[in-house]
């Protein structure tokens, strides 16, 4: 099975990689092994997204995007990529079902929550413990919770979970945010809000759910027990890297390294979105970064190849 391009992960950065290549005219495929939309699905309210000046949620605004993509026949290909590797030009693509062969291939694979890793938070994940406050928020109506961490996820979903909790604990390592600082004064001024600040969670304890968080002051070095219903860890992200490690070039946090077109060390293999290294993780940067790989992406394949398979042959996968 043949295509020009070939698109690893189906979030923003993937869904405007094939918006942009199949609209081309390349014939192009997408593996997504979870839900199409990636980590922003998550998301209730997208409200910097331009053009959406009323907020949408992470879902309806990828739903459009996956539409829009199938409207110019890119192909949704539902299955786990396990390998990729190099035939000469070529780039081969193992899945657990099928071997595919494409001219180029965009890799925008994401990231994912980092864990806390202290005692008690892999027993308690599920019952207290989350890391999604879209998902389980709503549970914790007239209860306590806590948010762990100072970054724009923490401090955005604090702030939602004030709809739901009657209490929203943020504790941060530091005495500063590093969120920005319209969100930072919209939950300071949150009446619902108690900032802890230079204080870490060291044990998660309880017997069948979460009862308390056993924290650590790290300025008075006093250690203090945190009564919640739960807590939600949002201390940042980590890149899905396992299928990179050995062929592209990575920084030290291990995302992979691009220049301005996308382009990583591997001619014909791009990356766009989250997974690269990058100052600005958003939706907008991955639509942006996405775009400028299927562009890429293009560009290298008429250098390289006489013509095109082309989007017209998109059903015919002996091509
Ligand atoms: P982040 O910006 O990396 O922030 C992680 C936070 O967790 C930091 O405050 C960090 O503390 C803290 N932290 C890290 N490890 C910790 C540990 N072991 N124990 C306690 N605290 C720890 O991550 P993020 O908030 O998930 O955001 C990820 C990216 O998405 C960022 O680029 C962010 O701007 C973007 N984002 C944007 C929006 C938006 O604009 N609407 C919303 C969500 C996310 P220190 O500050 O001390 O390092």
């Amino acid at each position: 099975m043949k295509y020009d391009v070939m698109i690893i992960g189906g979030g923003p950065a993937g869904l405007s990689a094939a918006i942009y290549a199949a609209r081309g005219g390349l014939k192009t495929g997408l593996f997504e092994k979870g839900i199409i939309g990636g980590q922003i699905t998550v998301t209730n309210d997208v409200e910097n997204y331009p053009g959406f000046p009323e907020p949408l949620s992470g879902f309806e605004l990828t739903e459009r995007m996956r539409q829009q993509a199938e409207i110019y026949k890119a192909k949704f290909i539902d299955e786990e990529v396990t390998a990729i590797g190099m035939e000469g030009l070529c780039k081969i693509i193992e899945t657990s079902e099928n071997t595919y062969r494409t001219k180029s291939l965009i890799i925008c694979t994401g990231a994912h929550p980092r864990l806390l890793n202290v005692p008690g938070e892999e027993r308690f994940t599920g019952r207290g413990v989350s890391y999604c406050a879209t998902c389980d928020g709503a549970l914790y109506r007239d209860k306590v919770v806590a948010v762990v961490g100072g970054g724009d996820s923490a401090v955005e979903e604090a702030l939602f979970l004030t709809r739901f909790a009657k209490k929203v604990y943020i504790i941060h390592r530091r005495d500063e945010l590093r969120a920005q600082k319209i969100i930072q004064e919209r939950a300071l001024k949150n009446p619902k809000v108690e900032m802890v600040w230079d204080t870490v969670v060291q044990k998660i304890h309880g017997t069948e759910q979460l009862e308390n968080l056993e924290l650590y002051n790290r300025r008075t070095e006093k250690v203090s027990f945190l009564p919640v219903d739960g807590v939600f860890i949002y201390v940042g992200i980590l890149p899905n890297n396992e299928l990179l490690e050995s062929r592209l070039e990575l920084d030290s946090s291990g995302f992979v390294l691009t220049n301005e077109n996308m382009h990583t060390n591997v001619p014909g293999i791009y990356a766009a979105g989250d997974i690269r290294h990058t100052p600005l993780r958003q939706v907008v940067t991955a639509t942006s970064d996405g775009a400028i790989a299927a562009y890429s992406a293009e560009k290298w394949i008429m250098e390289n190849y006489d013509d095109v398979i082309g989007v017209e042959n998109n059903d015919n996968d002996e091509q």
